[in-house]
């Protein structure tokens, strides 16, 4: 037997323990129900980071404002990558622009901007868009 991972909800927050063995029967919150692995990125928004960055799933926030033009182009291969990362990784957007306050926390100089956490610590940053096989190489090479 394996300890059950700590995972939060995108949704609502809350922190759930899931076994290992059960990532793949698409786990749904204990407090709110909805499913707890996407697919798809999912919107963070400044308030919910605390709870977000924690648990044993490496957590992938891609920082990103509405004007920016290579933002905008790697959208569509961010939304691969979870597609092809869930159950191992979780994606999210921040806008900058929205959560001003976060970005600056963070450190942002240029974006997009991604910060891996693992845990609740930031354990690596790539400034600028990577092609897909690029960036699943870099998330490799952080154990994801
Ligand atoms: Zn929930």
């Amino acid at each position: 037997m394996t300890d059950p991972l700590h995972i939060p909800c995108p949704h609502c927050n809350g922190l759930n323990r899931i076994p290992a063995a059960r990532l793949g029967d698409a786990p749904k919150c204990g407090r709110c129900k909805a499913p707890v692995l996407l697919n798809a990125p999912f919107e963070l928004q400044q308030g919910d980071y605390a709870s977000q960055i924690k648990g044993d799933l490496p957590l992938l926030i891609d920082v990103w404002a509405e004007w920016c033009g290579p933002c905008k182009s790697f959208a569509p291969i961010f939304e691969q990558a979870a597609r092809q990362l869930s159950g191992r990784c979780r994606l999210a957007k921040l806008d900058s622009e929205t959560n001003q306050q976060l970005a600056g926390q963070l450190g942002i100089r240029s974006i997009p901007s991604l910060i891996l956490f693992r845990n609740g610590r930031e354990v690596a940053r790539q400034s600028g868009a990577l092609p897909l096989p690029q960036l699943l190489e870099w998330l490799r090479s952080q154990g994801v």
